[in-house]
């Protein structure tokens, strides 16, 4: 197989050396991942800081490369993009995801929402509407348990587009959420007219938020613009207490991170639920 001639060991050295070749062979197996059960979704918890709630979770996509071993989806998301990969990829994770929260609501667990990644290409590809209906459907679950992340990036392709679609998710009454916040390069006003419930204010800047005086104002800034508008945020990426008490102290309380877990398996997320009911 080629991805075994590209050698073994390292992701990064394994991307790193992707040329052409290199990266249809990667397209190739992730084509095969899809349908011989390599891929698999961790969950990451979301908690209210002030009230130590759970609140949610985040999941997030792995693959088992048979030769390879695990890979980030840093090293195949980009791939899956460029190839259109992505739209099979988005199917089958939503589906999953979809598929967990039912077998969390059949055990009783209380239903925690689940937020589930969709880069642009995927959402801008004629049927997510259909996709997430669909996904729903088959496994009778509310749409107000499924949480949909999309990046600033998806606006400045077609905006009136991008909000009808998001108005048409809406009817599902899934929620929608603006990922990695800060990052990229729309303007406030513009994405200000996206029907969104949720702000995720980016790791880069709660990771220099103790020290750095223009994160801290940038921060406070993101979260009075949600408070104002009536929007959830979210701070990611949270690694310390004092980075989550000061948080808290500006008006940000909800929080996801190493701080409080890792991405993990259902059956640890199944377990850090139960702890919090405890
Ligand atoms: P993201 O959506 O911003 O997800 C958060 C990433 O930050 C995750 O990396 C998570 O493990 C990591 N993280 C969480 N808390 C902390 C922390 O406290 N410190 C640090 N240093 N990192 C933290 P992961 O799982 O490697 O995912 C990377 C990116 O890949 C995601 O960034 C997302 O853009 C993309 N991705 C993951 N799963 C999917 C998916 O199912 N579909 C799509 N389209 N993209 C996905
Ligand atoms: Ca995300
Ligand atoms: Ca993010
Ligand atoms: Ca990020």
């Amino acid at each position: 197989r080629q991805a075994k001639a590209l050698g073994h060991g390292l992701m990064s050295a394994y991307n790193r050396s992707l040329g052409r070749l290199g990266q249809r062979a990667l397209e190739h197996d992730l084509r095969a991942a899809i349908s011989t059960d390599q891929l698999f979704l961790v969950y990451q918890p979301k908690v209210d800081f002030d009230t130590r709630a759970l609140v949610g979770c985040e999941a997030l996509l792995r693959w088992q490369h048979p030769s390879l071993g695990l890979i980030a989806p840093c090293d195949f998301i980009p791939v899956a993009e460029e190839s259109g990969v992505i739209v099979q990829l988005g199917r089958w994770t939503l589906d999953e995801a979809c598929r967990q929260i039912r077998q969390w609501l059949d055990a009783g667990k209380d239903g925690p929402g689940v937020a589930v990644n969709l880069s642009p290409r995927q959402f801008l590809h004629g049927d997510i509407v259909e996709t997430v209906r669909t996904s729903l459907a088959a496994h009778g679950v509310p749409g107000n348990l499924l949480e949909l992340e999309l990046t600033e990036s998806v606006a400045v392709c077609d905006v009136d587009r991008v909000i009808a679609i998001m108005h048409e998710l809406k009817r599902l009454h899934v929620s929608l959420s603006i990922d990695d916040f800060g990052t990229g390069f729309s303007s406030l006003s513009y994405l200000m007219r996206l029907p969104v419930d949720t702000l995720k204010i980016d790791r880069s800047f709660i990771c220099d938020l103790v020290t750095d005086q223009r994160a801290q104002a940038l921060v406070k800034g993101v979260i009075d613009i949600c408070d104002g508008l009536g929007m959830n945020v979210i701070a990611e990426g949270v690694e310390t207490a004092a980075q989550a008490s000061l948080l808290s102290v500006l008006g940000c309380s909800t929080m996801q991170g190493y701080l409080f877990g890792r991405p993990m398996s259902p059956d640890q997320f199944e377990d850090a639920l139960q702890a919090v009911s405890d």
